[in-house]
């Protein structure tokens, strides 16, 4: 352990995380300026909903097709631009190219309620003012309606500081867009305590949702699906990957379901396709 700024504050020494080693910069330096050429890509990927089968919204996923290493997964490059700073400009930018494409989702189709787009938020962005300020921006340049979109924020982030970031979840709340939360299952919390941050959605992990039917999944899916809707909020299952799936999604009460069933993350040109066209969703 070792003390840092003179403060109480601890800092734990984690040597996959040190931002001195010759890699790690290296990727940051190539990260930064993929960010200054516009070089990181957003994919989106359909949420359906259960009842009929149709596209409620896109969840916007970043890649980035690193010169010499080829396509990273942003699990790989995420911790990066957190560490280094450099999430507030990408993160800005997903936000950006994602209400764009928004605005002519919704002018292909009208629908009620209008298609959304939900953007994943890490904790460098939500734990700083930038965000509400880049949040407003955003909004105010496109003709996009608050409500349209949603920003996906994680349970784990949520209890590393939950004074500071329910404040923060209620800026965006009083914004009057969407807040879902995501990966449900996976941290240590309970619905019930965090019902008091101004969440309308839960998604669930896929690690619940995947090879479904078998052992205790159901029982687990259907209580949370249950407290989830007892406490007014909707339910997204994340990794619905056959129709086996989808339809024991749709049994258990779920109303919307994100997964290979429906489509894989794709990039904008294809989302409109999948809009406009006639054909429905397999699965
Ligand atoms: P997430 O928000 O939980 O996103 C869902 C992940 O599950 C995506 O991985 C998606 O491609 C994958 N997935 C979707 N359907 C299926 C399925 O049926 N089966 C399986 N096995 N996987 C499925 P991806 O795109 O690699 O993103 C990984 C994580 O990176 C995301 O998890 C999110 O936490 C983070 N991330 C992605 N884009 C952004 C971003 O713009 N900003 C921030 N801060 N984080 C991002
Ligand atoms: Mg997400
Ligand atoms: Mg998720
Ligand atoms: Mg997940």
């Amino acid at each position: 352990h070792a003390k840092k700024h003179g403060g109480d504050r601890i800092e734990v020494f984690r040597p996959a995380m040190r931002s001195d080693q010759p890699d790690r910069l290296a990727l940051e330096a190539d990260l930064r300026r993929a960010i200054e050429r516009d070089e990181i890509k957003v994919l989106y990927q359909p949420i359906v909903r259960l009842e009929d089968r149709t596209i409620a919204g896109f969840e916007a996923l970043v890649r980035w097709d690193h010169p010499r290493l080829g396509r990273m997964s942003p699990r790989d490059f995420i911790p990066v631009a957190e560490d280094s700073g450099l999430i507030v400009d990408l993160g800005l930018s997903v936000l950006d190219k994602t209400t764009r494409q928004l605005v002519t989702w919704q002018r292909l189709v009208e629908s009620d309620p209008p298609i959304f787009a939900s953007v994943n938020v890490s904790s460098r962005q939500l734990l700083r003012h930038d965000l509400i300020h880049d949040l407003k921006g955003v909004l105010s340049r496109s003709a996009v309606a608050p409500g349209s979109l949603k920003l996906e924020i994680t349970e784990s982030l949520v209890m590393e500081n939950p004074e500071y970031a329910a404040q923060m979840l209620i800026q965006v709340r009083d914004l009057g867009a969407g807040l879902s939360m995501d990966d449900f299952g996976t941290g240590y919390s309970s619905l019930a305590y965090l019902q008091r941050f101004p969440f309308d959605t839960i998604k669930i992990d896929q690690s619940f949702v995947r090879q479904n039917g078998s052992g205790a999944r159901p029982v687990i899916l259907r209580s949370i699906i249950a407290m989830a809707h007892d406490l007014g909020m909707d339910v997204v299952a994340e990794g619905a990957e056959t129709d086996a799936d989808a339809a024991e999604l749709f049994a258990l009460g779920c109303e919307y379901a994100q997964g290979y069933a429906f489509g894989e993350p794709m990039t904008a040109e294809e989302a409109r396709r999948l809009i406009a066209g006639p054909v429905r969703l397999r699965a």
